[in-house]
């Protein structure tokens, strides 16, 4: 079975659609996309802003 679209990691990137019908790949912290847009992304295991506050917490931890 063949993808045709190739989904970007909805936990970790932005992935707000874009106009050729493809997904943004930034990170959580995108700053293209707007905070609504990339609340409205569907099939997020969580909310974005507590998808965006681990994408955080696990920068720090690295760091
Ligand atoms: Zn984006």
């Amino acid at each position: 079975m063949q993808a045709l679209t190739k989904l970007v990691d909805l936990e970790t990137r932005c992935a707000v659609t874009l106009p050729n019908g493809s997904s943004c790949s930034r990170s959580l912290a995108c700053k293209r996309h707007s905070m609504t847009s990339k609340r409205a992304v569907a099939g997020r295991s969580a909310p974005y802003d507590q998808l965006l506050v681990q994408h955080q917490n696990a920068r720090r931890a690295v760091q």
